[in-house]
């Protein structure tokens, strides 16, 4: 299987190249070397490569690869980035970031479901990765103790952009959130703060599951 599924990535990766999709060379060697296969349930496996969601723990996802491509080049992260990510998951998203940010950069990625902070823990520890802190909690409400934040990125649907995260978010600093109501499609915003002035720009249409708490759904 191991044989297939390099193959498989390798089509993935240079498809997602080839469409301009991804284009930032640390981008690019980030998605290559995280083993999206270590953060999948193990039935799932064999479609780690394929270019769709995935089922996780309690009919959450792991995003598709193309979602999960356009949105690390719009959060443009840089090395030694703190980072914080809404909705852990998997934990995958967190190490492309953990990967691009280095050793010394930060990503604390913070989940509201219990088992998933157990689940991304122990991939992200199977895989290697030092430089993620996975909290359990609220983030439609931010990590205060922790911010502000040269990115924000929001991997679940927002009903307007809360405003902890923009408080959180240093000047100069982007963020990435879906926006939308819960049952209709939703939009992908790119989220410039420019000391009081927030610059927005939509990314097209998108479906994630519901950011569900204080400033999210109910
Ligand atoms: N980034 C993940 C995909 C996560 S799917 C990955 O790479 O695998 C979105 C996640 O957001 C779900 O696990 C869901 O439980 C979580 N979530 C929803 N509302 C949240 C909130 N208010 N705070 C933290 N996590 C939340």
């Amino acid at each position: 299987m191991q044989d297939r599924l390099a193959e498989e990535k390798e089509r993935l990766l240079s498809y997602l190249v080839k469409e301009g999709i991804l284009k930032t060379p640390e981008i690019i060697r980030a998605f290559y070397k995280v083993e999206r296969e270590k953060f999948v349930l193990e039935q799932y496996k064999e479609y780690s490569y394929a270019d769709t969601p995935l089922p996780i723990l309690y009919s959450q996802t792991i995003s598709q690869p193309t979602t999960i491509a356009i949105m690390t080049e719009a959060l443009e992260p840089k090395k030694g980035n703190k980072i914080l990510e809404v909705g852990a998951g998997s934990g995958y998203q967190a190490a492309i970031l953990a990967e691009i940010v280095g050793d010394s950069g930060k990503i604390y990625t913070i989940e509201r479901i219990s088992e998933l902070v157990d689940f991304a823990r122990r991939n992200l520890n199977n895989a290697g990765y030092r430089n993620v802190e996975v909290y359990c909690g609220d983030g439609s409400i931010g990590l205060r103790e922790k911010a502000p934040f040269d990115r924000i990125i929001v991997t679940a649907c927002a009903p307007k952009i809360p405003n902890s995260l923009i408080e959180q978010l240093v000047d100069g600093g982007i963020m990435v959130i879906p926006v939308g109501p819960i049952t209709h499609i939703q939009r992908l915003f790119k989220i410039k703060k420019e000391g009081k002035r927030i610059k927005t720009k939509d990314l097209g249409f998108f479906a994630f599951v519901p950011l569900i708490g204080r400033e999210g759904f109910k």
